[in-house]
């Protein structure tokens, strides 16, 4: 990347553009300048815009898309350390989690050139009535156009991989708006897309005031889709305000685990405190309530509260580290704040629930009512709560009783209670002993209620980004 003494400047039109101003890129765990990048503003995002609507009059055929999106891959594959380095300074993730971020990025830009190959559309057959005999119908699968991307903090590398690799592999060019915390990791995914043959105006970044590039995103009728991932209030703000575009929300949850008495609990245990507490619990299907049937809830949290007490809380640059910092001292002030509200209701801090240094410590909670905030909100902080059930029924209900359904997961023997959940739980993605923070970039994977309408995945992610037009032929 065409780094300057100052700072790093933004891909717009095929050139590295400066602006004059910064957006300074801070560790969150030392608070230390990781870099500075140019600070965009309107001006930028619609000359970004038009260099997009220029990019798509010479169209890019499936195969060269599809041969840039593997060299993207390979090219984070030669530099997958000094990529999951950039993770970890930006976004305070420890390292191992980074370099699988890294590896799932790879083989999510591997899954979107597939999807450039396969893209077609289908025949119709028109002569199966009476009007069309005579006639050849099929359909083209058409790029929708300029896609306006916004991403989060919490997957600076793969979560923007899944707004860029699709649509690239649609034939869309991109607007990309990161989140101003993790700009980094979009960058250099930028430059590798460069690198790799991409040709100017296909992808343009823009790193600065949220509200202000959002709303040129917004307003410009010619970005056709905003693909959006991050908080629902902000997701759902901009549907409403842009009716007529397609608008593709993929936002948060609060994570829900039904256990019941016949699980492996010490395979439960060891699962559950992986997954409630990896990046600090700031990934939407971080594991957030866990439901236990009652006659098993002390011994699983007999095997549980240790695992999660020896957790190793630290720098993420640390290979021993297993929980880092929240993204900033306002999270942090925020998670606190809701565990006090649960304790002063009555809930029970079992470990956890104070500040080791400056990091939250992995905190379990029992007895915390269905109304409290860590129990229907999403916290995306290292909390759990921890609570008995009676009946499978009132684990369901119990599991639902959030405007949230992005994923949940059930851990039992029984093939029928794991139907049941199956059928019942209402959410995009339910888990079968495994943790609902599972998810390989190859599946459909997004929410229904309040977290979101869409899913992603290369092979979902291309159906939205392109039109179907319908061609019909006089023979
Ligand atoms: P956020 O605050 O909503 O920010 C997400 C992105 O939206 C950032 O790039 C942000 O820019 C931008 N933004 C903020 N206000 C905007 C506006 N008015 N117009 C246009 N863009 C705007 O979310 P976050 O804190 O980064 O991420 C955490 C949330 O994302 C959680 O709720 C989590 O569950 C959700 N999430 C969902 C998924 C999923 O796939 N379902 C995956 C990961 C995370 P700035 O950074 O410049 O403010």
């Amino acid at each position: 990347m065409a780094a300057t003494a100052s700072g790093k400047p933004l891909p717009i039109g095929g050139e590295w553009v400066e602006t004059g101003a910064w957006v300074e890129v801070r560790s969150p765990y030392s608070g230390d300048l990781v870099a500075r990048v140019a600070r965009a503003g309107a001006e930028e995002a619609r000359r970004a815009v038009a260099a997009a609507e220029r990019s798509l009059r010479e169209p890019l055929p499936a195969h060269k898309r599809a041969e840039i999106l593997v060299r993207v891959a390979g090219h984070l594959g030669r530099r997958h350390e000094e990529v999951a380095q950039v993770i970890c300074a930006e976004a305070g993730k420890p390292i191992g989690a980074a370099r699988v971020e890294v590896s799932r990025a790879m083989s999510t830009y591997t899954m979107a050139a597939v999807e450039a190959r396969k893209l077609a559309g289908e025949m119709v057959p028109l002569d199966a009535s009476q009007a069309g005999a005579g006639k050849l119908g099929f359909t083209l699968r058409v790029p929708i156009g300029i896609v306006g991307a916004i991403s989060p903090f919490n997957f600076p590398l793969n979560l923007v991989a899944h707004k860029l690799a699709p649509a690239l592999a649609a034939g869309c060019s991109v607007v990309l708006k990161p989140a101003s915390q993790t700009p980094l990791s979009a960058l250099l995914l930028a430059e590798l897309e460069l690198e790799a043959g991409l040709p100017p105006g296909w992808l343009n970044v823009v790193v600065g005031p949220a509200g202000e590039l959002g709303d040129v995103l917004v307003e410009d009728e010619r970005v056709k889709l905003i693909s959006f991932t991050g908080s629902g209030e902000t997701g759902w703000g901009l549907r409403e305000r842009a009716p007529r575009k397609r608008v593709n929300l993929e936002l948060g949850n609060s994570t829900p685990v039904i256990v019941e008495a016949d699980a492996d609990l010490d395979a439960v245990a060891t699962a559950l405190a992986t997954h409630a507490f990896s990046f600090a619990g700031q990934s939407c299907i971080s594991v957030q309530r866990v439901y236990v049937q009652r006659s098993a809830y002390d011994d699983l949290l007999a095997r549980f509260v240790p695992r999660v007490e020896a957790l190793k809380v630290g720098d993420p640059a640390d290979e021993e580290t297993d929980v880092g910092p929240l993204i900033d001292g306002d999270a942090r002030d925020r998670v606190l704040a809701w565990i006090e509200e649960a304790r002063a209701a009555g809930a029970e801090v079992l470990t956890g629930g104070a500040l080791e240094g400056e990091l939250l410590r992995p905190t379990v909670l029992v007895n915390a009512g269905p109304e409290l905030k860590v129990s229907c909100e999403e916290v995306f902080g290292p909390v759990c709560t921890v609570t008995p059930y009676d009946t499978l029924d009132e684990a369901i209900d119990l599991a639902n009783g959030t405007r949230y359904g992005l994923q949940a997961g059930i851990f039992t023997a029984s093939l029928r209670s794991a139907l049941a959940a199956a059928h019942r739980l209402e959410f995009g993605g339910v888990t079968i002993n495994e943790a609902p923070t599972f998810r390989a970039d190859q599946m459909p994977y997004g929410g229904v209620k309040a977290s979101g309408n869409t899913r992603e995945g290369p092979a979902w992610a291309v159906r939205e980004l392109t039109e179907e037009r319908l061609v019909v032929l006089q023979t």
